[in-house]
This record gives structure tokens, C-alpha cells and sequence, in this order.
């Protein structure tokens, strides 16, 4: 039968005296400072006290994977030794982001890490990496079954050294926090190319783009989840002031088609 690795085990252990010592005994703090803040968005105190500790201690981007351990201060763990990992932190909802092991940043930053260009991971990547900053994905459209990739509608045009998006996208996690900074979009490019699977892009959007709007935050199945908080999210720019960069260092767009979870829509949700 497979065996954790040591580091793995060596992580089970000091993830969970963590956990013990410093996330659970802070669960009502964490509540009565969003409950407090005037921006609901913005980030809380006692975050940013328990990220200075986690990665004091060495609890600090376990998402890392092997191919990828230049990025991080351990050897880098597999899926199956990051899993038990991911099943501690989950045990408080907005504790992964203390071990800077949230969604959908980690996810983002290895997207970086595989297809970023030097600059775009000195942009984006290392203050990701220092959880200085956050990003958010964008795929998800309303008008759409967005659990399929090839059904998504957003456009994505190339105009001399500029590309100008234009679509809707909803259900996108961490958009709305202060911290977010960056977007990965996900559209058509190539929309008329004969196999549907190479048609689309993926590009970084910064999230003080020209034409960016959030329209509004969405409740998740009802319930209101700040800071998290999913938007509703227009990129609208027929003016050539979208100026976004594609995710890979070839002139020519680099295409990636992602899975995402599937889960139903809210029923009744209108598309804003
Ligand atoms: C908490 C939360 C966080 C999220 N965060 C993000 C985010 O950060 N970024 C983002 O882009 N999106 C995000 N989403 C959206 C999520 O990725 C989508 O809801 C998911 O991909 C499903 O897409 P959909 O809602 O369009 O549902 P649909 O694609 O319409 O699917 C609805 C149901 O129909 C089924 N179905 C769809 N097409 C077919 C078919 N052809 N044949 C048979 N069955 C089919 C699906 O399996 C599913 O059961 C988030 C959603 C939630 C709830």
C-alpha cells in the first residue's frame, strides 16, 4: 500500500498542532473582526498575525509540487502527500489562506509557474508566492453551461500589441476582496478554428483594467461567504484599452482547457 512520504507526515503533524494552537482557539475572533470591518472586503487583522506565524513556522505554499519546489522553501509535495494537507486546513473555511493555500490562487500560481513569462511571475507570481496579494479565475458565464469550456462565450481579440475582451463572467471566487489584483480570463480567441478545443485562451487581466466592472457580489446556495465572496463580473472594452497578457511567452496564445468543479447554479439566479 502507498505510504505519505516523511515530509508529507512531518507536515500532517505540524499542520494539525497548528491548527490546535492558533486557528481554532482565533474562529470567533476571525467573526467578530469581519463582523466589525467596514469593508467587509478588505483583509482582517488576525489574517495577517496568523500568516506571519504559519510561515514562521514552515507552513507556507504546501501546495507546491515537486516539478515546481524552486517556487517554495520545502521539496515540493505530490497530490496524493498534499491531500491530507488540504483536508486539515480545510477543517476552518478561511484557513488555507493562512498557509497561503487558497483557492484559486494556488491553482493561478501554478498556472504562473508552468506558462509565466520572467516578467509576469516577478508581477504576479512572487507576491503571490509572499501572499501579498490575491487573484481570482474567471471562466464561469452566466449564459452558458460554463462546465463545459467549449461552450464559453467571452471574446478575446488581439488589436495591434493589445487584446480587448468583451463578455460576462459570475461565480468568481475572491474577486470582490481589496487584495485581489489579478485575474486569469479565460475566453475565445480562435472562436471559428474547426476542433472546438483549441478555440480558446487564457489571458491575466489586472483587476484596475480599464472596462473591468464588478457588477455585484453573489451569496453562495444563499448564504453570505465575505471576505471570499463570489462576483458577478463584466469585461466589456471596445475601446482598445484592454491590455491584457497572454499566459504564455509565445506570440502566438498558448490554449488551456480546465476542469472546474460541477455544480448546479443557484435556481432562479438572473444573469447579473
Ligand atoms: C462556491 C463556488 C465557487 C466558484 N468559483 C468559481 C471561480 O472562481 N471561477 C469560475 O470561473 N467559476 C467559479 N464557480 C462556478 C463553477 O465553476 C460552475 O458553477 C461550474 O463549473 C458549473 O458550471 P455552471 O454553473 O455553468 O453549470 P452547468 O455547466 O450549467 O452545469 C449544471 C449541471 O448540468 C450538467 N451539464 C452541463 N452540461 C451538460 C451536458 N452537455 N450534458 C449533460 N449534463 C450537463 C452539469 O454536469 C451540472 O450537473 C464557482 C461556483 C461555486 C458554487
Amino acid at each position: 500500500m502507498y505510504q505519505f512520504s516523511p515530509q508529507s507526515i512531518e507536515f500532517q503533524a505540524s499542520l494539525t498542532a497548528f491548527m490546535e494552537q492558533h486557528i481554532y482557539p482565533n474562529e470567533s475572533t476571525y467573526a467578530e473582526q469581519l463582523h466589525a470591518a467596514d469593508n467587509r472586503f478588505d483583509y482582517l487583522p488576525i489574517m495577517d498575525a496568523l500568516k506571519a506565524r504559519a510561515r514562521a513556522a514552515g507552513l507556507w505554499n504546501l501546495f507546491v509540487a515537486p516539478d515546481h519546489a524552486e517556487f517554495c522553501d520545502h521539496d515540493g509535495l505530490s497530490n496524493f502527500d498534499y491531500a491530507p494537507l488540504a483536508e486539515i486546513m480545510g477543517r476552518v473555511l478561511w484557513s488555507p489562506e493562512v498557509f497561503n493555500c487558497n483557492a484559486p490562487d494556488t491553482g493561478n500560481m501554478e498556472v504562473l509557474m508552468k506558462y509565466g513569462t520572467e516578467a509576469q511571475r516577478q508581477q504576479w507570481l512572487t507576491p503571490l508566492l509572499n501572499g501579498d496579494i490575491r487573484s481570482s479565475y474567471a471562466m464561469t458565464e452566466p449564459q452558458v453551461a460554463s462546465s463545459d469550456a467549449t461552450n464559453i462565450e467571452l471574446s478575446i481579440r488581439r488589436e495591434g500589441d493589445q487584446w480587448v475582451l468583451n463578455g460576462r463572467k459570475w461565480f468568481i471566487t475572491g474577486a470582490m476582496y481589496e487584495r485581489c489584483k489579478i485575474f486569469i480570463v479565460m475566453g475565445k480567441s480562435d472562436p471559428d478554428n474547426a476542433n472546438r478545443h483549441l478555440q480558446q485562451t487564457q489571458v491575466l487581466v489586472p483587476k484596475d483594467t480599464p472596462g473591468v466592472e464588478l457588477v455585484r457580489p453573489l451569496t453562495t446556495l444563499g448564504y453570505d461567504d465575505a471576505p471570499i465572496r463570489h462576483s458577478s463580473t463584466r469585461f466589456l472594452n471596445n475601446h482598445r484599452n484592454t491590455r491584457a497578457m497572454n499566459t504564455d511567452s509565445q506570440a502566438k496564445p498558448r490554449r488551456l482547457v480546465f476542469a472546474r468543479p460541477v455544480v448546479s447554479a443557484p435556481a432562479g439566479s438572473s444573469g447579473r
